[in-house]
Order: C-alpha cells, then structure tokens, then sequence
C-alpha cells in the first residue's frame, strides 16, 4: 500500500475565509484508491513556510499532493520554492503558452506578461491538462531511484481541480499501487441515521471494509473490496445492502437527490409542480439546479401568507381558520390546488414552523407537514423535525424531494417514528414521531 500527504496552500486557507474543501477530495478519493492518507499539511503564501511543508509531507510519504499557489500573481509561490528545493531549473512550455495566449484572445483581453509563469515547470515535470482554467499542473518524481517519491501540483479552485485529479491524477496513482485490485460502490441514502445504516450493514458477511459520510440531511455508504474476484463479491455486497436498505438507497456515486428525482421523473415522462410555505422556493430551487429539469418541473408556487395560499393555490379560508396553516388539511389542500393549477401529474407541498419563534405546545418549532396529490389522490403526514431554521427547511425540502421520488417508484412514504431508523438530524438522535 502506498502512502500520501496533501499540501493545501493558500492565506485564504490559513486566515479561515475560505474552507479546506480540496484536501478532503482529494483524500477521500486517494482512499478509495488503497492509498494511505498519512497527513493533510496547510500553509500560507509563504516561500519557508511552503518549503516546510513540501519537506515534511516527503518525509512522511511517498506521494505527495499539493493544491494551491499556481496562480500568476506574486502571492503564487509554490512553482518557484518546489524549483528551488528539487533543484530544477524552471523551463517554460512553448505549448502551454501558447494555450495561455489563445485563451486571453479568446476572451479579447490583453495578456499581461505574468500569466506565462503558469506555463513554466521545473524541469522534468509531466504535464497535467485543465480543461477549465489556464494553470495546468503537472506530476514530478523526485527521490532517489532506490526510495522515488512523486509529487502533484494543482490548482486551487476547487472546479478546475477536481476533474483534473479524477480524469488525470487518479488513473496515474493507481499505477503506483501496485496491482492488487480494489474497488468500491457508495450508495446515497436518505432517513437513516449513521448507526442505523451500521446496524443494517454490519452482519453482512464478506471481506469488505465499510466506510460512512454524513452529509446531512444524506448518509453515504461505501463498500471497498480488495483482492481476487473484486467485481464479483462487490455485487454480492450490493445485492445485500439494496435488500437490507432498499427504499432508502436514492442512488450511487456521486449524485445528488434532486438529479436522481429528475431522471425518476424524465424516464417516466411525469410533471411536477410545488406549493412551498415554509421552504419559501427552496424545493423549486433544488429542482432547477439540475441541467435539464425543464423536461418535468412546470413551476412552483411559493405561498407564504394566509391570503396568497387562498388566492393562488385555492386553499379554503375556512380550512385555514379551522385547522391553522400548518395542519394536514391545509397541506393537502396546498397541493391539491398546485396540481390543479400548474397542470401536473405531481404536486408536493410543504408548510410548517421553522422557528426559531411561532412554535406552540401543539405545534412546536419544527412541526412539519408535507401534502402531495397524484391522479392516485392525496395524502398528507406529518413530522416533527428538530433543528434551526434552515435546517428545518433543508430537510423538509429534502423529505419533499423523497416523497416525491418514493411515489414515483410506489414506494411507502418516508416513517420518522421510534422504531424506524430516523431521519439523519444534526443530533444524530432519532426524531421523534409525529
Ligand atoms: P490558487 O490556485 O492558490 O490561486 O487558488 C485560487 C482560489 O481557489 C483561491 O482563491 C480559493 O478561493 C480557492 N482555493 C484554493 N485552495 C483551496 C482549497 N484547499 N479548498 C477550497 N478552495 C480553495
Ligand atoms: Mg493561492
């Protein structure tokens, strides 16, 4: 098994404006791959404190992974320092210039003189394209030929580094690995707390190892197998968890709920609209976030007050006098008149208390209710959620989402109660039933 560290390098980083999200990318897939994480290092746009770092991380691996620093500008330090501690001139790639060239044409800007440092690399370097932006990066062995280590320097932005690292970086690692097959699957889920997932897994029988990611309101799962047959006892390993946890799987890999919502819905030509009180859009948002959602998302109704709810969705104003905004009637009727309205097979709704004020003894900050209404009828539930008001809001728009994907698969609506596994809050506690 190889070992590796990753350099994050940037002031941004070490003043706390911007979130390390590179380094957990980058480890995650190194591990995926078998490879040893050894250590993640940080450090500003500093010529020793860089050094110190590249020092140490080659000390402690045998690859080393560094994003940060490759920028035109005099703060963009890491090129130079790792020419300077490796002893490699600095030559210039007439390709990559030229690149750098076409590209400030294309945009009709004038090309300052600094930009062509992003086209020079210690000597030796082998080049790592990016399709997204103008620095590319590149790999260098350095070591000795009995103890060679690697080093891979990319760029910072977050959106031209990680295809750079998947398409690029990743295939040449698992060169280094040595041949031992690996491979793995992570299934998505949602409405299962972490230990609940755990519990479900945990007796299945094979030689995989088991890995967790919450990222709330969603729990990933991931199988790693190693060895012979690596296919072929992954499968055996799906085939268990979809029977084990089946309706709370949404999907594989890296996806989201509302893009596997979205080919649920475009696979079976379906529209859906939303009537969204205490979400104020976002259902709608999360929907339109997906490249395509044109093909089922009619639209949304974001009805706030008493009046817009009667007025646009044709919710009775004796149902909300009776029973309040925030009740099963009330939501039921919300999507009843969305579907009416907007003309779609399928409307969800959601109203409810996010707080922090407007709770009652009755109906208590977090009090939720979804209503959704088909060609099949409708039907409304309640939860009882826990939280802030944006997490309040984000799970309800993920619920949303949920019912809306577990209605077109026939599946029962989501169970927040007792003895079902609970819905993930920030607590990781179970969520008690409505
Ligand atoms: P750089 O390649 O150092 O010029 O970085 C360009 C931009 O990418 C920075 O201004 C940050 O916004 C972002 N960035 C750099 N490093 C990271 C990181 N480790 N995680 C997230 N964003 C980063
Ligand atoms: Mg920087």
């Amino acid at each position: 098994m190889i070992d590796a560290a990753i350099i994050s390098t940037g002031d941004e980083l070490t003043t706390g404006r911007t979130t390390d999200t590179n380094a957990g990318f980058i480890a995650d897939r190194l591990l995926a791959l078998g490879v040893d994480v050894v250590a993640i290092l940080t450090v500003g746009d500093r010529t020793e404190r860089l050094r110190w770092a590249w020092t140490e991380a080659l000390r402690l691996a045998h690859l080393v992974i560094a994003t940060g620093g490759l920028g035109p500008t005099a703060d963009d330090l890491t090129t130079e320092t790792i020419a300077a501690l490796f002893d490699r001139p600095l030559v210039t790639d007439p390709e990559v210039a030229e690149r750098i060239r076409q590209l400030f044409k294309l945009f009709n800007r004038p090309m300052p003189e600094n930009n062509l440092k992003q086209a020079a690399f210690p000597q030796g370097a082998v080049i790592v394209p990016n399709p997204l932006g103008t620095a590319p990066g590149y790999r260098l062995q350095v070591g000795t030929d009995g103890d060679p280590r690697h080093i891979v320097v990319l760029p910072g932005v977050p959106r031209e580094m990680k295809p750079m690292l998947v398409d690029s970086v990743l295939p040449w690692v698992a060169t280094l690995t040595g041949d031992e097959p690996i491979a793995y699957r992570t299934f998505q889920t949602f409405g299962m707390s972490e230990s609940g997932l755990d519990e479900a897994i945990a007796t299945i029988p094979g030689e995989g190892r088991w890995s967790f990611r919450a990222n709330f309101p969603e729990v990933s799962v991931r199988v790693t197998v190693r060895g012979r047959d690596v296919e072929a006892r992954l499968d055996a390993f799906a085939r268990e968890v979809y029977a084990r946890l089946g309706p709370y799987i949404y999907g594989e890999g890296d996806t989201s709920m509302e893009a596997e919502v979205g080919r649920l819905l475009r696979d079976r030509g379906l529209t859906v609209a939303v009537a969204e009180s205490c979400t104020g859009g976002l259902v709608g948002h999360r929907l339109t976030n997906v490249p395509g959602s044109s093909a089922y998302f009619r639209g949304g109704i974001a009805a706030y007050a008493n009046d817009v709810k009667e007025q646009t969705l044709g919710v009775p104003r004796a149902l909300l006098e009776r029973h309040g905004a925030v009740s099963e009637e009330v939501a039921t009727a919300m999507a009843e008149g969305a579907r009416r309205a907007l003309g779609v097979d399928l409307a969800v709704a959601t109203t409810g208390v996010a707080g922090p004020d407007g709770g009652t003894p009755e109906k208590p900050v977090g009090t939720v209710y979804l209503g959704l209404a088909a060609s099949s009828g409708s039907v409304a539930r309640r939860y009882q959620l826990w939280g802030t008001r944006d997490w309040v809001k984000l799970l309800t728009s993920q619920i949303a989402l949920d019912w809306m994907r577990r209605h077109v698969l026939g599946l029962p609506l989501l169970e927040i109660g007792r003895r079902t596994p609970a819905a993930a809050s920030p607590g990781r506690e179970s969520v008690a039933p409505g």
